[in-house]
Parts: C-alpha cells; structure tokens; sequence
C-alpha cells in the first residue's frame, strides 16, 4: 500500500488558484482505504472547491488512479471529463504521474505520497519497506531494518533503544527488537550471525 495524506485544503486552493473547471479523479486502491481518495473525499473535495468559487465539471473513482489505461477509457466512463481544463487526483504521486500520461490537461495532486506501508488488523502501518531494489527481508524474519530502522542498520541493533523504543522515534517500538523476537519465535535465530558488509547494505 502507497502511504499518502491529505494536504491542507488551502495548498490545494492555492496550486489551484489558477484553474478552473476541474475534474476530481479519486482512487478504489490506497487512498480509498486511507481515506484519502474514496468517494467521500472526492464529493468533500467537490463541494469545498464549489464553495470556494470553482466549477468542478465532475469526478470519478477508479479501481486504481495508478492503473488507468487510457484517455479513451477514462473518457467512456465519465464524459464530463472533456469540459474540464484541469485534473485533480485524490491518490498518490504514481496515480498523478500516470494520469498526466493520459490528459493534455494540467493535472494537480491533493496528496502527499510518504512511504511503502501496509495495513494489518485494522492499524495502518506507514512504512514498512523502502524499496530497495534488493530484498533481504527474509534475513530479518519479515521485518525490514532498510524500511523501518531510522538508520537503516543492517548490522542492529544501534544501541540507543531505551526499554524497547527506538531511541530516534521512542513511539515506536526498536525494530530489531522486533526482529529478534520474530526470529526468535520461527526459530531462526541463526540467522543474527551473519554479518552485512558495505557492499551487501548498499547493494
Ligand atoms: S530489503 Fe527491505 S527495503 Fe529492500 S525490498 Fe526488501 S523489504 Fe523492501
Ligand atoms: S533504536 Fe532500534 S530502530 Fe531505532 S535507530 Fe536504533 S536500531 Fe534502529
């Protein structure tokens, strides 16, 4: 899940400040489900603009903002779209890169992207992996030092941690205390002994 919020209505107001007769494409996918981009945050972001003086020609929601295929698809679904001089996308920096390759029309975000997170028992964690290109999580027992360590220490922990915390973030719990108590319960405690090198924790 792409981590993005909401930024102040007032910055979208100013980036908007320009435009006029906008059409708000949300997204099914992570901003729905961060409550960021679903349909009551496009029809709250409709009737804020509206009162602020804009025309907003209409809106739509697709599965993903970040998989619309084409104008052409858009288009079918929501013909209001041709009045529109410019786009707004309630989704995350890749939704806003993916429509702009499909409108000849100025496109704005109303989010701002953050992290590779994920959602598990109904709490959204906002940064679980820092897409490294490279993945060793299984190394960590499923718990990545690289997304979720401030320092990003392969070799942890830092020893900094007070009582469990990170000492950077004591809201948050040390990761590789986390790690040593996953490994510890799948058995794999093994795998602590292996030492990174530079070349391994750039890589
Ligand atoms: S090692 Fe960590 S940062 Fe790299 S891809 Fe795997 S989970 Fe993501
Ligand atoms: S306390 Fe733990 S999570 Fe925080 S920076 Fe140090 S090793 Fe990383």
């Amino acid at each position: 899940m792409i981590i993005s919020s909401a930024k102040p209505f007032e910055e979208v107001l100013e980036l908007l400040k320009d435009e006029d007769d906008i059409f708000i494409i949300g997204c099914s996918a992570c901003a729905a489900k961060l409550h960021v981009g679903g349909e009551p945050e496009v029809l709250n972001m409709r009737q804020r603009l509206e009162e602020a003086g804009k025309h907003v020609v209409g809106w739509c929601i697709p599965s993903a903002a970040c998989s619309v295929a084409s104008f052409d698809s858009l288009m079918e679904k929501n013909p209001a779209i041709k009045d529109a001089k410019t786009v707004l996308v309630m989704a995350c920096g890749s939704g806003v890169s993916i429509v702009s390759q499909i409108v000849e029309l100025a496109v704005y975000p109303s989010n701002n992207t953050e992290s590779l997170g994920g959602r598990s028992q109904g709490e959204i964690i906002p940064e679980l992996c820092a897409m490294c290109g490279d993945c060793k999580v299984y190394y960590f027992g499923g718990i990545c030092p690289k997304g979720q360590c401030p320092k990003q220490l392969l070799n942890g922990p830092c020893g900094g941690s007070i009582e469990g915390k990170c000492e950077v973030d004591p809201e948050k719990d040390c990761v590789w205390e986390l790690i040593y108590s996953r490994l510890e319960k799948i058995g794999r405690l093994d795998l602590l002994e292996k030492v990174w090198t530079c070349e391994e924790v750039t890589g």
